[in-house]
């Protein structure tokens, strides 16, 4: 079996700790709780359902999971985190405010403009702004194998513009065929958001081309591993973020 992967973005402060993770340890909570150091009841994870839908989290309320694809919170100590396996997992600080973020958007969540709609909620609760925010944007499956339809990347586009000032093209077309880069997708959100290009990490990783590392939906329905039509029974990596508890903010929990 693969050994635990993980990747670390190197732009947040030192009072938060964020990772991505590979195929192992994927999305076990035993293994995520271990590695940051918390109860299993410290950890909470959205259901997901490729909305734009964002939890603001006031208490322990893992035990109860709630869906939506995105999660806020200012508590210290409570883990965050979604479950990803081509959709883009994003994590998100503002430390002024000590407000942390984590949000699943595939394609649908991007073309409803989940990163925006995370960013726009951890201003209003929290007073987080928008300059100060740092983001990662971990793998996902990238333009050099998400081949959409048109109608897909009519969506995405509705949404997200063109490539603007300091935007990388997020979509091609090839030979008739159109591809999605959904992190340069959800990049574009960001800065369209006003968040600082600076502030902004990316993995560059996609997760079609690494199977010894991620698990792609794409890539294992097409291998004929996963029979079911579902979404939730195949394999998921993760994104995970927590701010630590004994630090100062301005957010009471
Ligand atoms: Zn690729």
């Amino acid at each position: 079996m693969s050994r635990s992967f993980l990747i670390y973005p190197d732009i947040f402060g030192g009072r938060i700790r964020a990772f991505f993770t590979g195929i192992v340890p994927g999305v076990d909570r035993k293994a995520v709780c271990g590695l940051l150091e918390i109860a299993d009841d410290a950890l909470f994870m959205p259901i997901q359902r490729h909305t734009a839908d964002i939890i603001a989290l006031t208490g322990k309320q893992a035990a109860a999971p709630a869906g939506a694809d995105g999660v806020i919170t200012g508590m210290g100590g409570v883990a965050i985190g979604v479950k990803t396996a081509d959709c883009v997992p994003v994590l998100l600080a503002e430390e002024k405010t000590g407000a942390i973020g984590a949000v699943h958007a595939g394609w649908r969540g991007t073309a409803k403009g989940i990163l925006a709609a995370a960013i726009e909620k951890m201003a209003a609760l929290y007073g987080s702004r928008p300059a100060d925010m740092k983001i990662a944007i971990g793998p996902s499956i990238g333009g050099c194998c998400y081949e959409v339809g048109m109608d897909v990347l009519r969506e995405v586009r509705a949404r997200c513009g063109g490539a603007g000032p300091g935007g990388a093209d997020y979509f091609q077309i090839k030979g008739g065929k159109a591809y999605l880069d959904l992190a340069a997708a959800n990049r574009l959100q960001a800065l369209a958001a006003g968040v600082k290009a600076e502030n902004i990490w990316l993995s560059g990783m996609c997760t079609f081309c690494h199977p010894e590392l991620f698990n792609s939906y794409r890539r294992d329905t097409r291998n004929g591993k996963m029979m079911h039509a579902g979404h939730e029974g195949g394999g998921r990596q993760g994104g995970f973020i927590m701010k630590n508890k004994n630090t100062e903010n301005k957010i009471r929990a």
